[in-house]
């Protein structure tokens, strides 16, 4: 079998977790089968899509490298295709219009659940004869009344719902534009979808959409339904747990294949693997090993992974990342030292690259002002013999490398008869401005010696102007 399978997001927001997730798992098991993965944006609902959120999801695949094979279709641009098939089972009489107008909705509504009946359309338009003349009706199709769907889901199992309990649903409304249940099923007929992956949210359509499957004469893909991400109070996962879209984890400073290791974690197992690099989820992903019950988000673990990733990915590919945040904050990474030696002495320390770009803008540029507490516990006129002694010595320093560097700073101690923390210290906040830098030499190795000079003879002066 050619595996099929999609990502059918509707850009009504940002891509969030829960969405990423979906992508990935459906991206996964495309690549694990050599299969193909197609991007659907299933923007058919005008007032509540807008072309940010389209932005959002295709700069939040991209960013993720959860590329597709096919697509992004758009369903705005296949209205034609939607309503071709509606006419079609409008003449098979496996669709009807329907007449009713929200009063008599309402009113058969409310007389069911007198009755204490579950509400749903009675199907009274069926068969009308004669049609009343100025309403122009909407479409529904004719729900089977006998017997039942089963689906048979590969992570829950066969679910049976009796038709009997599915009434006849709107499949396009009076302005002749289709709905939601029959667009998707329109676009995974014609895009041979194998694989429906999705979240368990759409469980209760999916009944409906295979009655309609069914009615075009078409066979049925695979369903997959993911069950639901929660936040750690058991509610539904939303944006009062913190940060659930893509993006802002990416703003935040997290690494890409972080959070989709994390993702890929949540709700899926491989034994008692947590670390995956994407060969090795590519390699393991099985769509038995995605968990019946919903799972927990957990922000703690997702920093951790972070971590782990920034410490130990690739420099290079981790420094790519940092350059893009050192830019955000406004400073032009190429006019300073390489990110990659910047990475290798930042990353133990920082958890986000976020952090890592903060902490590290001494580096590429000048600071206006000291941190205070740091300035006035460390930069003061004890400080300032140590400060001027280092200058000349560092000066004539040749090769500006870690180890000689290690060495001055130890000799001028040494002369001054003082430990090296009280001239390491105040040399640390003299060029980064503050008291937290990598060891001290690597920072002064990474910054270069024109810069070191420079601060020094700055902070010298700043001693000498606040005369304390
Ligand atoms: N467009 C739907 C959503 O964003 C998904 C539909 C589907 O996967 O079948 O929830």
């Amino acid at each position: 079998m050619t595996i099929r399978s999609r990502f059918a997001p509707s850009p009504t927001g940002y891509l969030h977790v829960g969405g990423a997730r979906t992508a990935l798992f459906s991206w996964l098991y495309a690549r694990k089968h050599g299969g193909t993965f197609i991007l659907r944006i299933e923007d058919t609902d005008l007032e509540r899509s807008t072309p940010e959120s389209v932005n959002a999801i295709l700069e939040g695949m991209a960013w993720l490298g959860l590329d597709y094979d096919e697509g992004p279709f758009y369903q705005t641009q296949r209205f034609d295709r939607y309503k071709a098939l509606i006419a079609q089972l409008l003449d098979e009489g496996k669709a009807y219009p329907c007449y009713c107008s929200r009063e008599t909705l309402d009113q058969m509504r409310e007389e069911q659940m007198a009755k204490k009946e579950k509400p749903r359309y009675d199907g009274r338009c069926r068969h009308l004869t004669s049609p009343p003349h100025g309403i122009t009706p909407v479409v529904r199709f004719r729900n089977p009344d006998e017997g039942e769907v089963v689906i048979e889901d590969l992570v829950k199992g066969d679910i049976v719902v009796r038709n009997g309990e599915l009434d006849d649903l709107i499949i396009a409304r009076s302005d002749g534009s289709p709905t939601y249940n029959f667009t998707v099923v329109v676009d995974d007929l014609e895009m041979e979808v194998s694989h429906v992956i999705r979240g368990d949210d759409h469980v209760n359509n999916t009944p409906r959409q295979i009655n309609i499957l069914k009615a075009l004469g078409a066979s049925l893909p695979l369903y997959a339904h993911v069950p639901m991400i929660l936040g750690s109070d058991g509610a539904r996962l939303s944006k009062r747990h913190g940060a659930v879209s893509v993006l802002q984890y990416r703003d935040e400073g997290y690494l890409p294949e972080a959070l989709l290791n994390y993702l890929v974690r949540l709700g899926w197992s491989h034994g008692d693997q947590e670390i995956f690099s994407i060969d090795e989820m590519i390699q393991a992903f099985d769509i038995p090993n995605i968990n019946c019950s919903a799972s927990t988000f957990n922000p703690e673990k997702l920093l951790w992974l972070n971590h782990h990733y920034i410490m130990h990915g690739d420099p290079v590919h981790v420094a790519h990342h940092l350059r893009w945040h050192l830019g955000q904050c406004g400073v032009d990474p190429s006019q300073g030292p390489d990110p990659v030696a910047v990475v290798k002495a930042q990353r133990e320390r920082n958890k986000t690259l976020l952090d890592m770009a903060h902490s590290s803008l001494f580096f590429y540029r000048d600071f206006e002002e000291y941190d205070e507490k740091a300035a006035q516990k460390n930069l003061t006129r004890d400080a300032l013999q140590g400060l001027q002694t280092l200058m000349s010595p560092l000066e004539a320093l040749r090769p500006w490398v870690r180890e000689s560097i290690h060495d001055v700073i130890v000799a001028t101690a040494e002369s001054l008869g003082v430990k090296m923390g009280v001239i390491a210290q105040p040399l640390r906040v003299a060029v980064s401005g503050t008291t937290v830098s990598p060891p001290i030499d690597l920072t002064l190795e990474i910054l270069g010696k024109e810069k070191t000079i420079e601060r020094l003879h700055k902070a010298c002066a700043w001693i000498n102007s606040t005369a304390r």
